[in-house]
């Protein structure tokens, strides 16, 4: 059985299966879902099992293909990905178009992956319709996306899509505990997640910096403003990364909210994302963390 490490999305698991089991392998795929949630993994295990070249198991891990993939080292496979995260251009199109002309040469298939397909200029996207269709026989394309609305209608009419969900909490929890990332991990922090592994990981990196500000809005109800300043050196020192705590900021206060209905918390609520704005209008940024911290103490305190 495959994609037995990737939790999570257990129909797409039934559906790439099925599709490998029956041969029923078609040319070209679009997966669709949120970041963070396992469809490069998908991606990647599905074009392994295609290229196998054991009959019945597959992704058998041990023929030359496998292998070859396993050293991502595989002439029939090619990933197309984003140079400068803001573009997939033609040239890139191209050289894809160019490959898979060519006869496979290590497996009797070739698989192509575009990750973050959307990104494509509309010379590529319409570039790249060409192939989607008329690819050769031997060809499968892989789109994946994050953001379907940005794709081109024409391109997604030719793909089958394949759609992937978040992942449950629990999930997300066991999967922690099994890699022994769960300490420390609060209720809270997993709610952050929003059903991606990807996030889950980034947030486990940074637990400490959560559990610190949880602290801090537990503090700031009943401890003097300068204290209160003093203590969320946590704010002040992440100039480059305080979007995701204040986010979490504001999940502390809308659980608040859920259990007390005060006009105070939605103040707090609200100055947290007026102090967003000051920061990602390049405001001074020490400033903007002190006002804030007074706006939300004043209202809370
Ligand atoms: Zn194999």
């Amino acid at each position: 059985m495959a994609f037995e490490t990737i939790i999570g999305n257990e129909i797409v698991k039934k559906l790439l299966n099925s599709t490998i089991q029956k041969n029923n392998i078609l040319h070209s795929y679009l997966f669709v879902g949120p970041d963070g949630i396992g469809k490069s993994i998908f991606a990647k295990e599905f074009a392994q099992m295609i290229l196998c070249e054991n009959e019945i198991t597959k992704p058998c891990h041990q023929c030359k293909s496998c292998l070859e993939m396993e050293s991502n080292n595989h002439p029939d496979f090619l990933q197309i990905n984003s140079d400068d995260g803001k573009s997939i251009k033609i040239e890139q199109v191209r050289f894809l178009q160019e490959k898979i002309a060519e006869k496979p040469v290590s497996s009797n298939r070739k698989v192509y992956v575009i990750y973050d397909s959307d990104l494509m200029t509309r010379e590529a996207a319409n570039s790249l319709l060409k192939t989607l269709e008329e690819p050769p026989a031997y060809a499968t394309l892989i789109l994946i996306t994050s953001n379907e609305s940005k794709l081109l209608t024409t391109i997604k009419s030719r793909c089958i899509k394949v759609n992937f969900q978040v992942i449950e909490q629990e999930q997300i929890l066991q999967y922690l505990r099994k890699n022994n990332l769960d300490a420390g991990v609060t209720q809270n922090m997993l709610e952050m997640c929003e059903g991606s592994i990807g996030k889950a990981l980034k947030l486990q990196e940074r637990k400490d910096d959560y559990a610190e500000i949880e602290e801090l809005i537990h503090k700031i109800s009943n401890t003097d403003i300068t204290e209160i300043w003093n203590h969320a050196e946590v704010l002040y020192k992440a100039k480059e990364n305080v979007m995701e705590l204040l986010d979490y900021m504001n999940l502390l206060f809308y659980k608040q909210l859920c259990q007390k209905q005060q006009t105070a918390i939605v103040k707090a609520i609200y100055s947290v994302e007026e102090a967003k704005k000051r920061i990602l209008a390049n405001a001074n940024y020490d400033m903007s963390i002190d006002h804030l911290l007074l706006e939300i103490w004043e209202e809370l305190a």
